[in-house]
């Protein structure tokens, strides 16, 4: 069986090619998966609704969003100019990691090809993120009774802060933020499992860390995975502080998969963070996610 991947040619904004955020990724990670024969035809998601946005976003910020309303210190917080594409954009990729969580039930793994905005939190976007996705799919599952406990795995090299403060007091969703110390964002929220990890952190003491904690995870009773597959680790990230190698990250996102999947946990996939300073090799370590999960199919 091939494995489910989402993918939507307006995940690729006009922001402008000179822009620091390489937006142009998402399309060039489609292509690569095609020519690579991990997916042969994309499933096509839809714009998220205002009702399934509406859980983890204020109904005054997805009206700003939507109307373009939002003032310049908000947009500038957010990083992305607030215009047309940024927003339809923003919209059918939440609406993208809403329909892989669905294809996640269905077939065990399933994954985007863009997501894991986690700095978004219910009031405000920050850090390239406009909507939370992840956070928005965890309630769409809750709200329908297909989860009941979720686990987010979030190992981008910045903390998950829209996660941790949108799930706060909420029982049902567990948040764990693997990331550097001394990365954005600068004053950390609190999630329910945080690890700080020192700059220049290299392969084995970060995959030691990992299994670690995957360890303590492996004792609570999750159905369901969100997996933030950041690939801002890497140690030619421009925005990451740490020395992952391209094995390094190869190696996480099998442990990541295998681990959840051999307890037959679904999994859902999300790009996460990626800015490295060779374009090529970014969309290739964001198709390791992508490979991990393929091979279990
Ligand atoms: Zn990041």
């Amino acid at each position: 069986m091939e494995l489910p991947v989402v993918n939507h040619k307006d995940y690729v904004a006009k922001i402008g090619d000179d822009h620091k955020f390489p937006i142009n990724k998402f399309g060039e990670l489609a292509k690569y998966l095609i020519d690579q024969r991990v997916v042969k035809k994309f499933y096509n998601p839809v714009a998220c609704s205002f009702k399934t946005l509406n859980r983890a976003h204020s109904k005054n910020y997805i009206n700003n969003i939507k109307n373009k309303t939002l003032d310049k210190n908000r947009i500038k917080k957010i990083g992305f100019p607030l215009e047309e594409s940024v927003v339809k954009r923003s919209l059918v990729a939440t609406g993208g990691t809403v329909l892989a969580s669905k294809l996640a039930l269905n077939y065990g793994v399933a994954c985007n090809t863009a997501g894991g905005s986690h700095h978004a939190n219910y009031e405000e976007g920050a850090g390239y993120c406009v909507f939370n996705d992840v956070a928005v799919a965890a309630h769409y599952l809750l709200d329908r009774g297909y989860a009941n406990r979720i686990l987010i795995v979030d190992l981008d090299v910045h903390q998950g802060n829209g996660n941790s403060e949108i799930f706060k007091d909420n029982k049902n969703v567990f948040t764990f933020s693997m990331h550097s110390k001394t990365n954005y964002p600068a004053k950390k929220s609190i999630s329910d499992l945080d690890v700080e990890l020192e700059d220049n952190l290299e392969d084995e003491v970060y995959m030691k860390t990992l299994k670690f904690y995957l360890n303590q995870l492996n004792n609570e009773n999750f159905d369901f995975v969100f997996y933030i597959a950041g690939v801002d680790i890497h140690f030619n990230d421009r925005l990451g502080k740490l020395k992952i190698s391209d094995e390094g990250i190869k190696n996480r996102d099998e442990l990541v998969i295998e681990n959840f999947s051999s307890k037959k946990m679904p999994i859902c996939g999300v790009l996460g963070g990626g800015y490295n300073k060779d374009f090529n090799k970014l969309i290739e370590l964001h198709s390791f996610l992508h490979q991990s999960c393929a091979k279990l199919l």
